[in-house]
Order: structure tokens, then sequence, then C-alpha cells
């Protein structure tokens, strides 16, 4: 099994580009800010409890998440393995993903990190927001989701680097670029 964790704080690129390394390794995209949107959408209970942290850009307690990922985990057992976007946002997350792969005899194969810098990927969202409309990519919330993912999220890329899966990928210039230096780097790490 493949299990991909791309990587990166808001705006960096994760969405395009899980979809791309889905198709390329056979893998399945799980991204927990569509999931969740979708919750919103259907006036889930979730999607209730997420709908106001998720507008102020802040993060969906973690027992919620864990809870959302064992359930689409358990629910396909037969995929070659998962692309996550998005998720672990914190290093409990983290924990618990290593608890569920240990009891599917299954691993995490590398986190890979896009990195791009602050005043880019601000640029990038805003002109995301005309194109999809997200309400989340407004200024005042891009700055707090920034800030969360300095304090919460960045923390998992040393997790992770102690493990000796931690991956920096240059997340600037064209889609097709980041494509190709993602497939370098992750190809030796899928034969
Ligand atoms: P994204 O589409 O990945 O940018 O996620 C949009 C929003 O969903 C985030 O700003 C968080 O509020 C929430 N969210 C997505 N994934 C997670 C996660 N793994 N843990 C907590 N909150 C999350």
């Amino acid at each position: 099994m493949t299990n991909i964790l791309l990587f990166g704080p808001p705006g960096s690129g994760k969405g395009t580009q899980s979809t791309l390394l889905a198709q390329r390794y056979y893998l399945m995209p799980i991204s927990t800010g569509e999931l969740l949107r979708k919750e919103i959408k259907q006036e889930t209970s979730l999607g209730m409890q997420a709908k106001a942290l998720i507008e102020r850009g802040q993060l969906v307690p973690d027992h919620l998440i864990v809870a959302m990922m064992e359930e689409i985990i358990e629910a396909h057992p037969e995929v070659n393995g998962f692309v996550f976007d998005g998720f672990p946002r914190t290093v409990t997350q983290a924990e618990a993903l290593d608890d569920m792969m240990r009891r599917h005899n299954d691993h995490i194969t590398a986190l890979i990190e896009l990195v791009v810098p602050d005043d880019m990927l601000i640029e990038r969202l805003l002109k995301r927001r005309e194109l999809e409309g997200r309400s989340d990519d407004n200024l005042e919330t891009i700055n707090n989701r920034l800030e969360v993912y300095r304090q919460q999220t960045a923390p998992i890329a040393t997790y992770y680097q102690q493990k000796g899966l931690h991956h920096p990928v240059n997340g600037t210039g064209t889609i097709e670029e980041v494509t190709r230096r993602l497939y370098d780097t992750i190809d030796p790490l899928c034969r």
C-alpha cells in the first residue's frame, strides 16, 4: 500500500496536486476540507459543528476529524492506498493516523510538503476566491488560517522528519512544474 500525505499551508496547491497524484499512483484522494464542505451543504450534525470554525479559519476538533477519517478508511478496504490532502493537521491527528495505519497493517509512505512563500499564498487564495467563491478565502480568514497553520500544523513536519518520512518540494511555478517535481520525489518511493 502507498499512503501519501500532501502537506502545506492553505493555497500551496494541495487540492490540485492530490488529484494528479491519485491518478498517477492509483490511489484514492481524500480531502478533509472537501468532506467538511459536503457535510455543511448537507446540513449534517458534523457540518453544523464545523461551519462556524471553518468560516473563522480555525480547526475542527481532532476527535471529529479522526472519527470522519476512520469511517472513510474502513469503508475502502479495496484501494491501493490514499493521498491525504489537509490531514493530519495537528500532531494529535498524526498520532491517531499512525494508530489507524497500525490497525490496518499499513504505513505512511511519505509526507510531501509543498513549500510556497506567504505572499504567494495570499495572492493565490484571493484569486481562488474570485474563481470558486469559497467563503473562507477572504483576507481576514486567510490570515487566521496561516497563523493556525504555523502554530498547530507546521510542527507535524518535525514529527515525520523524525521518522525519516518528510520530503519538502518547491511548490512555486506552474502546476505542471510542481507536478513534475512531485513525481520526481515520489516515483522512487513507490517502486
Ligand atoms: P482546506 O480545504 O483543507 O483548506 O480546509 C478548509 C477548512 O476545513 C480548514 O481551514 C479547517 O477549518 C477545516 N479542516 C480541514 N481539514 C482539517 C483537519 N484535518 N483538521 C481540522 N480542521 C480541518
